[in-house]
């Protein structure tokens, strides 16, 4: 057994800091030691800073994304076209987009992918809600904004086919070459991808 070199406040906090994706133990130690090192500039802000979001950040009841207000400043934002729904698994999608500022429309968020392995199916995904959404009269098209693994394509063929009785017009995200990408070094998924993806120039 190891031996405790701090508290139990201390070892709590590594312990909560462990479980954030992207930190393992060894981060963590050294994250909450910078924290605790910097008790003003870091930890008390941080912790305010949570406290706020604990208290006041809801999940949007119309997208799944979150916010201070309910239903979310996105979709209260009148400027956005609310005939196109793009549809992403995560809300660290939704931010990717919107950093990027290419999508007029509104969101939906699923909340992950289809993974019948891990117990996940339509109904642990905000499936029927994207569904409801299509069906209504202003919405003429749907995104599937979906990773390009082979979970988020077979959710994407999954989606296709529950949102065809809606009539809206179903798209996808293209694959192939990034901006600035070299051939010589992109794999052949993508080489294959973008082939099959040509345009006439
Ligand atoms: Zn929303």
């Amino acid at each position: 057994m190891s031996r405790k070199i701090s508290g139990p406040e201390i070892e709590r906090v590594v312990q909560l800091l462990a479980r954030l994706p992207g930190l393992g133990p060894r981060s963590a130690r050294k994250a909450a030691l910078a924290l605790l090192k910097k008790r003003n500039e870091l930890l008390l802000p941080l912790s305010e800073a949570l406290a706020t979001a604990l208290e006041k950040i809801v999940e949007c009841p119309v997208c799944g994304n979150l916010d201070t207000i309910s239903p979310c400043s996105l979709c209260q934002d009148l400027r956005r076209d609310r005939s196109l729904i793009v549809v992403v698994e995560e809300i660290g999608d939704l931010w990717a987009l919107e950093r990027a500022g290419v999508v007029s429309g509104v969101y939906h968020v699923l909340g992950g992918h289809l993974s019948p392995l891990d117990g996940i199916g339509p109904d642990q995904l905000n499936v029927s809600g994207l569904i409801e959404r299509a069906g209504t009269s202003e919405v003429s098209e749907v995104l599937l904004a979906l990773n390009a693994t082979v979970e988020g394509q077979s959710t994407a063929h999954y989606l296709t086919e529950q949102l065809e009785p809606t009539g809206v017009i179903v798209s996808r995200l293209a694959q192939g070459v990034p901006i600035g990408g070299e051939l010589d070094y992109l794999d052949e998924g993508t080489l294959a991808a973008a082939i099959k993806a040509r345009r006439r120039v």
